[in-house]
C-alpha cells in the first residue's frame, strides 16, 4: 500500500530498527516508546486492523500471535513478563491503519490495563 507509513517500513522505504520478520510480520521498535521496550508488530499484509479478516485468515492472525511470543523470548521478555495491546479505531486511538499490536515490557505496569 503506497500511502501507509508501516507498509514503507516493513519494505524498507522509512528506516527503522527491526526486531524480528517472518512470513506473517514485521516488528520494529517503536518511534515514541512508552516503556523501556515498546516493540510494534505488524502484519505482513496490509489489513487496517482485525476487523478486515476472516476465517480463512486463521493460520495468518495465529503467526502473528506465535511470532509475539517468540519476540517475547529473544528479548528476554520471559522472566519478568510484558504487555500486548491492538488499539482498534477511534476511540482506541488507532492512529495507523494497517494491523499491529504493542509489546510493553521492562517496567511495572500496574493491575490496570489503562
Ligand atoms: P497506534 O496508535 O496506531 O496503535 O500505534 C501506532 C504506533 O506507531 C505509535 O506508537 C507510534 O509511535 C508508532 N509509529 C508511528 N510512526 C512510526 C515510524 O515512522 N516509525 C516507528 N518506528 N514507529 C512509528
Ligand atoms: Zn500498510
Amino acid at each position: 500500500m503506497d500511502n501507509c507509513i508501516f507498509c514503507k517500513i516493513i519494505d524498507g522505504r522509512i528506516p527503522s530498527v527491526k526486531v524480528y520478520e517472518d512470513e506473517f510480520c514485521t516488528a520494529f521498535k517503536d518511534i515514541n516508546p512508552q516503556m523501556p521496550v515498546h516493540i510494534v508488530v505488524a502484519s505482513k499484509r496490509h489489513v487496517p486492523s482485525v476487523l478486515g479478516f476472516g476465517a480463512e485468515d486463521k493460520e495468518f492472525l495465529g503467526g502473528i500471535q506465535l511470532a509475539i511470543a517468540k519476540i517475547a523470548s529473544q528479548e528476554g521478555l520471559v522472566e519478568n513478563g510484558f504487555r500486548v495491546i491492538n488499539n482498534c479505531g477511534a476511540d482506541a486511538h488507532q492512529s495507523v491503519p494497517h494491523l499491529h499490536y504493542h509489546i510493553l515490557a521492562g517496567g511495572d505496569m500496574g493491575e490496570r490495563i489503562v
